[in-house]
């Protein structure tokens, strides 16, 4: 035992997933260190969607080769999606690395580390847990959950997207029996959370494995939209349920309706594309086209006017044209993405596209990125004006990062229900995480919005000092 510094790279995943190792190694003693330098253990949580992850890898774990030659006690540890797929040979390409652990092995974690503070070998344990899936929940340092919490509703992944390593790294689909999924929500809401993101690789493909399969001819059709209602119903103090990331094809009438009728639902939902072309997304086998994904974008904004899409887009897959790029630019118009995360292709070693020429040149993709992103960013610019004047209710979800305030005053950041980011100023001493308030948007910014918390909210804020967050108010209209 001793002091632990986790560094996470990638997506949500892979963040929630060094929650629970936190949560693990402090249930058995271990307390966090400031930084690698002062830390026992050292975790790489690592991430082999895009390439940079990779790299970044071998590039912050060289970084410790002379501390590790200082101290021969300190335990390096790499985790995650890398740990899965190179097993043992990470442990001969990176020889000052002690263990591989895979993200099925979170569990047995501090047992590993034990052993190799007891003098044990290196070691690689990347085993699945296809029998009986385990799910941990994360607890919380000093028992208070963040403002905004994750909880897992499956892991896995039985798709086969042809870029993609995921199915490889995590193993195929396994569900989470809705009832500890409740009762996690129960917990982390009565720990102080007022909204929940459900989290899973294809999230919306959720099956209860304690239920039979949804009565429903279409084949598409999941118990997803069950679970949300159930949440919904159970869990009365949760102010927001969001969930990520969906795939398109389970996106059925069943989980526009719960849009329809459930308050709860964020009015926001992040639906990855990747491309506006029939035969890039064939070629991308991602089992569905062009038309049925508008039709399911366009049935989910009818269903919350005020809802707004983001998704995910790949440019330069191989084989992709200037025309099928083209469909990709005309179907962000057609949808009206607020907000997008785009990447340019590059191959992964072992995904069934990595046998496909990757053929669209190295500028071309930087172009084609860039007349994306010049897309987007004009879409959710216009998207975050046509706010200006009007009032939002906020998620109040700790200091802002950056901005100046006035003198004794301090800028906080939230999220309204949909998703955009508003800076408030606060007078210093006044804790305003995890209230949810009524503030007017004043400015809109080129990724986020200005906004003014109503005196009278202000004044019912409590002092930092000894307040308890699941006392914070709902302040403001409904
Ligand atoms: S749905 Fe496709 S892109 Fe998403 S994790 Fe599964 S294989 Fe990867």
């Amino acid at each position: 035992m001793g002091s632990y510094f986790v560094h996470t790279f990638g997506c949500q995943m892979n963040a929630h997933d060094s929650e629970r190792m936190e949560s693990v190694l402090f249930a058995h003693g271990w307390v966090a260190a400031p930084s690698a330098e002062e830390a026992d253990l050292v975790v790489f949580n690592t991430c082999s969607v895009r390439e940079r992850a990779e790299q970044k890898l071998r590039s912050e774990a060289g970084k410790l080769a002379p501390l590790k030659r200082r101290r021969p006690d300190l335990v390096i540890c790499v985790a995650g999606c890398v740990a899965q797929q190179e097993g043992e040979r990470l442990l001969r390409q990176i020889p000052h690395v002690d263990l591989v652990v895979g993200p099925d092995n979170i569990a047995e974690l501090p047992a590993l580390v034990l052993d190799q503070q007891s003098g044990a070998p290196p070691r690689a344990h990347t085993v699945f847990d296809l029998d009986r899936p385990r799910f941990l929940p994360v607890s919380y340092a000093g028992g208070a959950a963040p403002p905004s919490a994750w909880v897992t509703t499956m892991k896995g992944c039985d798709e086969r997207c042809s870029f993609c390593i995921v199915p490889t790294t995590r193993g195929p689909e396994r569900y989470r029996p809705a009832d500890e999924i409740v009762e996690e929500i129960h917990h982390v809401v009565g720990a102080g959370a007022r909204e929940v993101t459900l989290l899973g690789q294809t999230v919306d493909s959720f099956r209860d494995p304690g239920l039979p399969p949804p009565a429903s001819a279409d084949p598409d059709e999941t118990q997803f939209p069950h679970l949300l209602a159930r949440i919904a119903r159970e869990v009365p103090g949760l102010l927001r349920l969001r969930y990520t990331s969906p795939h398109p094809r389970h996106a059925t009438p069943s989980l526009v309706q719960a849009h329809a009728t459930l308050d709860v639902l964020a009015r926001h939902v992040h639906l990855p594309v990747q491309s506006g072309s029939d035969r890039v997304l064939r070629r991308m086998i991602r089992r569905y086209t062009r038309a049925e994904y508008v039709t399911r974008a366009r049935a989910l904004q009818e269903a919350r006017p005020d809802l707004t899409l983001s998704t995910d887009v790949i440019v330069g897959f191989p084989g992709e044209t200037d025309a099928d790029f083209e469909g990709t630019l005309a179907l962000v118009r057609e949808v009206g993405f607020v907000s997008l995360f785009g990447f340019k292709y590059s191959e992964r070693p072992g995904t069934p596209a990595s046998r496909l020429a990757d053929d669209v040149p190295e500028d071309v993709k930087a172009d084609r990125l860039r007349r994306l992103f010049e897309l987007s960013e004009s879409q959710g610019k216009a998207h975050l004006e046509r706010l200006v004047g009007g009032t939002e209710r906020v998620l109040v979800e700790g200091p802002s990062k950056g901005g100046s305030a006035g003198a004794g005053m301090q800028i906080v950041t939230g999220r309204t229900e949909r998703n955009e980011i508003v800076h408030m100023e606060i007078p210093e001493g006044v804790d305003a995480t995890g209230a949810v308030v009524s503030a007017s948007i004043t400015r809109a910014y080129k990724h986020s919005l200005r906004g003014e918390i109503a005196p009278a909210d202000l004044r019912r804020m409590p002092r930092s000092a000894g307040r308890k967050r699941r006392a914070l108010p709902v302040l403001g209209a409904p």
